[in-house]
């Protein structure tokens, strides 16, 4: 479902126009679609019907309180990677008993936080880590309910940066050791182990890498309940793609959901899912304005008031986004380059790209931007962090505001020695 339409030429999100909320708000600014959050989300939960799963919003992908507390309502958990996180999550009214922790490198500060809290699980990923934990909960008499996140080396077929589940990444715990660490486990004060996670990578759109992953894995949950565990959780992390060029959604919840009980639920584990990208990727754009058109030797630019350092995904990833124009009342497409003003060259959306012809002043939107943006914006050159805008039918709200020069520049502090 795309809640970005045309109506007579004008880009509008569910019913308000883009345009009138540029007029309102300024430009770059993120645009999400309260309908398509929902929309989402619950494909997601009806595609798995009575089957006992937890949905737990990765918020990385989106950390907009109000997009957080729009899956609360909805009933979502979350998975963390934080302290700042757990908060945000807290904050949006979460409850901590639907609160998963992921992540490599959870220090003391993040663990005693989370065990106050009452945080739902832990998803450990090495020894150390298993022994810094115990010792924490023992010293605030406390028992941290945990998961082994396993590594279970398959080729999730994605960006290398965004795969995770290979041997040679840095996550999980091979799954050769997994025996070995549960056994460990189950001697730990301050320790109980009820299940296994996974989470083998991200834009991932085909089945069979998921399907290779969950077979290990619960074939490792039926080894460990012969040693002698009680496993009643299994995590079977995020990942699920979204089509960033038009195509069609491959797979399809329906699918995955019906591959996931097929896989999986002889075991009569609780079933935990930890979607980011898929709840809120094609939830939102990033609305910018032409600042000039630059005709250079070889190609046409079109420069834009937004940067890599509002959205850094097609520079860090490569990532391919549509871009329109906000007005598509003519047919006619020329071919641009289309980049902003920071001073890198990679600091560029796309190359060769065939739209509509735009001059100064007209916006346009980088569509797909709702999971990885506003989250990784920066203030390179020293530029304000972009404001987030939600809609809701006819209504629309500024849900992060432009900050002011003096805010980010207020953060500095001047050495002494050079403040007299
Ligand atoms: C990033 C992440 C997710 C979410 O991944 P998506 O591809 O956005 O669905 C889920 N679980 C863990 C552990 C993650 O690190």
């Amino acid at each position: 479902m795309n809640f970005f339409e045309y109506r007579d030429g004008e880009m509008t999100v569910e019913n308000v126009k883009v345009a009138d909320i540029a007029k309102q708000v300024g430009t770059p600014f993120y645009l999400y679609s309260s309908a398509s959050l929902a929309y989402q989300y619950n494909q997601f939960k009806e595609a798995f019907g009575d089957l006992d799963v937890l949905i737990c919003y990765a918020v990385k992908a989106n950390t907009n309180q109000s997009v957080i507390k729009s899956f609360a309502e909805m009933g979502s958990g979350a998975d963390v990677v934080s302290e700042g996180e757990m908060r945000r999550a807290l904050l949006a009214g979460i409850p901590a008993k639907k609160i998963v922790y992921s992540g490599v490198a959870k220090t003391v500060d993040e663990m005693a936080f989370a065990l106050e809290q009452g945080i739902y699980q832990f998803n450990v990923e090495s020894e150390p880590e298993l022994y810094q934990l115990s010792e924490v909960a023992t010293r605030l008499g406390k028992v941290a309910d945990i998961t082994f996140r396993v590594n279970p080396d398959v080729d999730a077929k994605t960006h290398a940066k965004i795969s995770t589940g290979k041997s040679e990444n840095k996550f999980g715990v091979p799954w050769v050791n997994v025996r070995e660490i549960c056994a460990t486990a189950a001697s730990l004060s301050g320790i109980k182990l009820v299940g296994l996670d996974l989470h083998i990578g991200s834009q991932i759109t085909e089945l069979d890498p998921f399907e290779e992953a969950f077979k290990r894995i619960s074939g490792l949950i039926e080894t460990l309940r012969e040693d002698g565990h009680e496993i009643t959780r299994l995590d079977l992390g995020g990942g699920l793609g979204i089509p960033y060029q038009g195509e069609e959604l491959t797979p399809l919840p329906a699918e995955y959901a019906e591959m996931v009980k097929r896989v999986v639920s002889h075991l009569g584990c609780q079933i935990i899912i930890e979607p980011g990208r898929f709840l809120v990727g094609n939830a939102g754009i990033l609305v910018s304005k032409v600042v000039y058109v630059k005709k250079g030797q070889e190609r046409k630019f079109l420069i834009v008031d937004a940067a890599m350092n509002d959205l850094v995904r097609p520079s860090m990833y490569d990532a391919y986004h549509e871009i329109v124009s906000v007005n598509e009342s003519h047919q006619d497409r020329e071919l641009f380059d289309i980049v902003g003003p920071v001073c890198e060259t990679g600091d560029t959306f796309a190359t060769n790209r065939l739209i509509t012809p735009m001059e100064s002043g007209d916006l346009l939107a980088i569509r797909s931007v709702g999971a990885y943006g506003a989250v990784m914006a920066s203030t390179y050159n020293t530029r304000r962090l972009v404001p987030e805008v939600l809609v809701n039918d006819k209504e629309f709200a500024i849900v992060r505001p432009r900050p002011t020069y003096d805010d980010i520049i207020g953060l500095d502090q001047l050495a002494p020695w050079l403040s007299k």
